[in-house]
């Protein structure tokens, strides 16, 4: 995605050890403009999945997430990193490991928001090893539901995140896929 990659270029600052960081537009501070053209995005490449529902994860999930859900005229669900005292009923629970605060939290979302048979689309803004987005499956396939495609926005390529997932049988997209961060320069796999 052309436009995002000029963002990631123009404001993403490469930190230490792999880490980029794009809190003007995406993670703090965010651009609707740019997001309601992500959510277009997302449309066209999963138009073909028979979408009923959009799950993502708290907090920067959130926005991509429900700009894909307008697109497709199906909710969002977004699963919560804190156990929430109104969340009393029945919850799915996984464990999910943070690449950027290196702790293990545990994901909760409400059972009564998934039917047995849905198709739901998973929504990240980041994609590293994988943890979060296999967490949102491992709900999905709780729920008897089925993952019909994982969106992602920002891919860093050199984490094995996607190919895990492409092992374990996920169709993964992603907006913009990210060869390298080394020597604070942001590289991007050449699409052929
Ligand atoms: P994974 O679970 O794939 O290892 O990491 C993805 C999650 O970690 C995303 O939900 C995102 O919040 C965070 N993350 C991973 N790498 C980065 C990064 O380089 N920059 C930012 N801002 N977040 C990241």
């Amino acid at each position: 995605m052309e436009l995002l990659k000029q963002k990631v270029i123009s404001e993403g600052i490469v930190l230490a050890k792999g880490v980029l960081k794009v809190d003007s537009f995406l993670n703090h501070q965010m651009d609707p403009f740019l997001m309601r053209e992500i959510g277009r995005e997302f449309k066209e490449l999963f138009a073909e999945e028979g979408i009923t529902k959009v799950l993502t994860i708290e907090s920067s999930g959130i926005a991509p997430g429900i700009m894909a859900a307008l697109e497709f005229g199906v909710p969002l669900i977004f699963a919560r990193k804190q156990k929430s005292l109104t969340l009393t009923e029945d919850i799915f629970v996984e464990k999910v490991y943070s690449f950027t605060k290196r702790e293990t939290n545990e994901i909760t979302v409400s059972k009564k928001f998934f039917a047995p048979g849905e198709r739901v689309l998973i929504i990240d803004d980041f994609l590293a090893n994988g943890e979060a987005a296999f967490g949102l499956t491992r709900i999905v396939e709780q729920a008897g539901a089925s993952v019909a495609g994982i969106g992602i926005v920002i891919e860093k390529s050199f984490q094995p995140g996607r190919k895990l997932l492409l092992e374990a049988g996920y169709r993964v997209e992603s907006l913009v896929r990210i060869a390298s961060l080394e020597d604070g320069k942001v590289t991007f796999v050449e699409e052929e």
